[in-house]
């Protein structure tokens, strides 16, 4: 026990997220969220207390900026000299890191070295580490991949069936991301139904704007939707998920469109916001689905059945299934689409009790099957933040 507090930081290109926790109890004493980054406009907003404010970033609108701000903030409050260590984000670890491991300037070198594997976020997670070494100074810096929980994936599941040499040569294989969620979840559901993690046989899906599906058997986990990059598996918010790689040569043989038109179309203009013609929130959808909208009910109705389908063949993957858990913004709150979920896997047993799916929301945990079901449904509301926060302060021996 220690009364240290950890900062947690997951940084993107233009903004940076961060977290204050006491990892003995998992409550949040301080969130930021600096947005705009890199433009003259920056700014970055405080909740302590509940309350919130703004604060502009204008002399230095950059992450070390951003973190020398919190760092102000944190002095207002008290809180700078009880930081023992701080925790990072980061996306890929590629197959060089299985584990969070404290920041050297080899492991600096290593997330440099994927890069290619996340080229959006690896570069962005750097800013944020090097803002951290910066401001501060002295305190262990610890990072937590993305990628690592999918480590135990067996070459079977990793493997694309291209030619073996694009896989030596530069790494092209499945990676898997929201790694993180997936292992707290799924010690969270285990805990939660009184039962040993390393005796489940675990399908959990973690539907937030981004989405994708995991098997876990034996604490393991044993196979997830996401691959190479986060576009491949589900229908998510604004990626299409899964497609006929054909896409690339039929849209521009006949829509004249190039592989970057056809690469930013599948990231950001299909998923629920491309099929719907509305929106990629859920919440929207939902509500004009229920107006009888036609293209939010068929994103639904998509978004529903391709999740039943991925739940089946993940089910291949744990050799069975005694637990699916529900997690992310979807999973946690939409009734409607774990209902649909469950209509289509009823044929394995899988019965919704339908008032515990309507409880089980806006952070409640619950069992959404009936007492006779042969698996359990379960919603797990996820805590990426307390995860890294647990693995930061192992590591820097707090
Ligand atoms: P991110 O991947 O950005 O962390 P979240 O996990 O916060 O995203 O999930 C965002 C998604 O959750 C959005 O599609 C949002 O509409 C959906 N969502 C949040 N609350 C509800 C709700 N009450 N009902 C249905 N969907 C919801």
């Amino acid at each position: 026990m220690s009364n240290k507090l950890i900062l947690v930081l997951n940084c993107g290109s233009s903004s940076l997220k961060g977290a204050v926790l006491d990892n003995d109890s998992g409550d949040v004493l301080l969130s930021c969220l600096a947005e705009k980054l890199s433009l003259s406009d920056a700014y970055i907003t405080f909740k302590v207390n509940g309350e919130k404010h703004k604060v502009e970033l204008a002399d230095n609108p950059n992450h070390t900026g951003a973190v020398a701000a919190l760092m102000e903030e944190l002095k207002k409050h008290g809180l700078d000299s009880r930081i023992g260590a701080i925790g990072h984000r980061v996306v890929s670890g590629g197959e060089l890191y299985s584990d969070s491991i404290v920041i050297t300037e080899e492991v600096v070198a290593g997330i440099e070295k994927c890069i290619p594997l996340a080229p959006l976020h690896n570069p962005a997670n750097l800013l944020g580490i090097r803002a951290a070494q910066d401001i501060f100074k002295g305190l262990p810096n610890v990072a937590v991949f993305d990628t690592a929980f999918h480590h135990s994936l067996p070459q079977h599941a990793y493997t694309y069936a291209l030619p073996r040499e694009l896989y030596r040569k530069y790494g092209l294989r499945r990676y898997g991301f929201h790694g993180t969620s997936y292992r707290y979840v799924a010690d969270e559901a285990a805990r939660f139904l009184g039962k040993d993690k390393n005796q489940l046989r675990m399908v959990i899906a973690h539907l937030g704007n981004g989405a994708s599906i995991a098997a876990v058997a034996n604490g393991k986990c044993q196979d997830t939707s996401m691959g190479l990059t986060p576009l491949e598996g589900l229908v998510m918010g604004t990626r299409s998920g899964d497609v006929d790689p054909s896409v690339f040569s039929f849209l521009a043989e006949n829509a004249g469109m190039d592989i970057k038109q056809v690469t930013d179309m599948l990231n950001k203009k299909s998923g629920l916001l491309g099929i719907s013609e509305l929106s990629s929130d859920c919440r929207v959808i939902e509500e004009e689905a229920g107006k009888g909208h036609e293209g939010a009910k068929l994103a639904l109705e998509v978004f529903a059945y391709r999740l039943a389908k991925y739940v089946g063949s993940m089910a291949v993957a744990a050799g069975g299934l005694d637990v699916l858990a529900f997690t992310g913004g979807i999973g946690e709150n939409s009734n409607v689409i774990r209902s649909k979920v469950l209509g289509y896997l009823n044929f394995l047993g899988l019965k919704e009790d339908a008032k515990a799916n309507e409880d089980a929301r806006f952070g409640n945990s619950g069992v959404i099957t009936t007492a006779d079901s042969s698996a359990q449904a379960v919603v797990i509301p996820t805590n990426e933040e307390l995860m890294i926060a647990h693995d930061t302060a192992k590591l820097s021996g707090l």
